[in-house]
Formats: C-alpha cells, sequence, structure tokens
C-alpha cells in the first residue's frame, strides 16, 4: 500500500554513505600506494640481486628506456598517487564554510484539539485539514520535502539540493504523526522527520506512538530522530551523567527499536547549553534542531539549526509567507 520508492530514500542512504566514505578512500589509496611502492622497491632490489629478470635489463641497456612492462606498474602507481589526492581534495571540502537557506518547519499535533483544550494545546495543534492544504500548497510551489541528512550533505560537502527545498519536522511523537500526518504525508509523497521522545514509546503511553507504529512509518520512509529519553531540560539541572543518559540512552533505544541510529536531535523545550552540545557531539549526532526562528544554517554550527514554528493560527496565507519570504 505504502510507496516505499521516494526520492529521498535514495537520497538519504547516499548521503549516509557519503559521509563514510571519503576517510575510508584515503586510508585505502594511501595504504594501496605504499604497499604498492614498496613492492616495487622490493621487487626491483630483488631482480637486481638475482637478475631474475634479464630481459628487462637488456631491453634497457639496449634502448635506454624502461622495459614496457616496469613502465606499466609505474602508470599504475601514479594513478594511485592521483586516486589519493582526489580523495583528500574531496574530503577537505568538508571544511568550507557554507550558509544555506532551507525552512524546516516545526509541527506538534496533527489533529483536531479536544474540546477542553487549553491555549497550549491549541497553539500547537494544526488540524488535519489545514495541514494536508499546507502539503497541497507546497506541492503546487515546487518544493521538495528534503531529509535533515540532506541538509546536513549540503552544508557539510557541497551536496545540491533541489529548487526549494523544505523540510518538515514533528516534535514528540504523538499519536496523530502515524494516525494523521504519515498518511497525508505519503499520499503528498514527502518525507517528515519525527522526533521521538524514548521513555515515552517504551512505556506505551497512551495518545503517543508505538514502537511498531515507529517502524513502519520508518519502512516508508520517514525519518524517526532523537527527542531524549524524558523530555526532560538539558540545560538546567542535567550534569554529564544526566545528559549521557538522555542523549545516548534515547540514540541507543532508536537504534535497537528502528535498527537505524538516529543522528539528529532536537532539543527539549529547545533548551541546550555547551556541555550539552558536547555529549550531542561525543556520541556522534549530526545536528540537532532548536526552537529558534530563521531559516539560514551555516555549516559551522548544525547543532543549532533554526526552525519556523507552525502554530494552530497558522492560515495557507501566512504559511505561504513563512516558506517563501526567504527566497525573495
Ligand atoms: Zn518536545
Amino acid at each position: 500500500m505504502l510507496r516505499t520508492t521516494f526520492y529521498w530514500i535514495k537520497r538519504r542512504k547516499y548521503a549516509q554513505r557519503r559521509a563514510v566514505v571519503p576517510r575510508a578512500v584515503i586510508l585505502q589509496a594511501v595504504g594501496i600506494t605504499h604497499l604498492t611502492s614498496e613492492r616495487l622497491r622490493i621487487g626491483s632490489n630483488w631482480r637486481r640481486l638475482t637478475g631474475a629478470r634479464p630481459a628487462a635489463i637488456f631491453w634497457r641497456m639496449q634502448t635506454g628506456h624502461h622495459h614496457p612492462r616496469r613502465l606499466a606498474q609505474l602508470g599504475w602507481a601514479a594513478l594511485l598517487i592521483a586516486w589519493a589526492l582526489v580523495a583528500a581534495w574531496d574530503a577537505q571540502a568538508d571544511s568550507t564554510r557554507r550558509r544555506i537557506r532551507v525552512p524546516i518547519l516545526m509541527y506538534h499535533y496533527i489533529s483536531v484539539p479536544p474540546p477542553d483544550a487549553d491555549r497550549y494545546r491549541l497553539d500547537l495543534s494544526v488540524t488535519p485539514e489545514h495541514f494536508a492544504e499546507q502539503l497541497a500548497w507546497l506541492r503546487d510551489h515546487d518544493f521538495t520535502a528534503i531529509t535533515l541528512d540532506d541538509l546536513y550533505a549540503a552544508l557539510t560537502e557541497g551536496e545540491r539540493l533541489p529548487d526549494r527545498p523544505i523540510i518538515l519536522t514533528f516534535d514528540d511523537g504523538y499519536a496523530d504523526a502515524y494516525e494523521q500526518a504519515f498518511p497525508l504525508l505519503d499520499q503528498y509523497e514527502m518525507v517528515g522527520t519525527f522526533f521521538v521522545v524514548t521513555d515515552w514509546l517504551d512505556e506505551e503511553r497512551a495518545g503517543y506512538l508505538t514502537w511498531e507504529q515507529a517502524r513502519e512509518m520508518a519502512e516508508a520512509g520517514m525519518s524517526i530522530q532523537d527527542h531524549s529519553r524524558t523530555h526532560a531540560d538539558l540545560a538546567n539541572n542535567c550534569d554529564h551523567d544526566c545528559l549521557v543518559y538522555q542523549i545516548l540512552g534515547s540514540a541507543q533505544t532508536i537504534e535497537v527499536e528502528i535498527g537505524q541510529r538516529p543522528r539528529f536531535f532536537c532539543y527539549p523545550s529547545g533548551r541546550y547549553n555547551d556541555m550539552a552540545q558536547d555529549v550531542l557531539a561525543q556520541v556522534g549526532m549530526l545536528a540537532a534542531v532548536t526552537t529558534e526562528g530563521g531559516t539560514l544554517h551555516v555549516s559551522d554550527r548544525p547543532l543549532e539549526l533554526r526552525r519556523v514554528r507552525i502554530r494552530g493560527t497558522t492560515r495557507i496565507t501566512e504559511f505561504a509567507w513563512l516558506v517563501s519570504d526567504w527566497r525573495e
């Protein structure tokens, strides 16, 4: 029923592979080049001592040139050195400072709020009707939903993005992420990034996603990422052990449940400090989203990605302005 051959799946896999390859390629290329030159040196010494290749020596004496076989070996060595240089140049592109504008939309509930909803719940709730209207608007205006992997690859490696990229994020892992957001995203062939609070899924809390649902979403191409274990304030009363528990603990749980290590983090209530960012980097998080408003992202601050908040009161004209004004 669910389409699984979307553009972003390929993009995401490609981005993940790209993130790993360059260093391995350099090591491999340098290793092979070194081994090859060693073998050539040892080989030619051996031949000089034993006279094992008199034909080659005779050739050289007669013509003053290297034997064609020797030239071929030197050619291969030169090729490997060139390969290592290209790989090194490719990896160096990582240090380039880049600035990219991509709206990262921040949603919470995609559902009609209950009659007794307080003003916070109302503010955080976008009805499925409005959400579908927003997706239709994005589609009609040629936007392409991308993942945070795509943005990260563009920021750090200069990967090309589609003309009008947009990232759709959903915080907290509410049940309506599966019941409402997921089918609509699927219908409009757009990828969503869902930040889950892992203890809430472990406890099978009412009103939240189950791991089974999260797995189904991930298998259909949605991105399941990390929003801590208990939604704790990471900037207050959270020491190093607490940060490791909240960040590494949730990342490992997602890896076990979904089968893929999360690489992107969403600060609970948008709260963070330097120590939280240190722990994020130590556990291998590539980037993190905040609740600070904006669409401009810089490559040297990937742990402070800005977002555009979509509220219950956001109507389509305002929505159009929010995602488009940066283009003018
Ligand atoms: Zn949250």
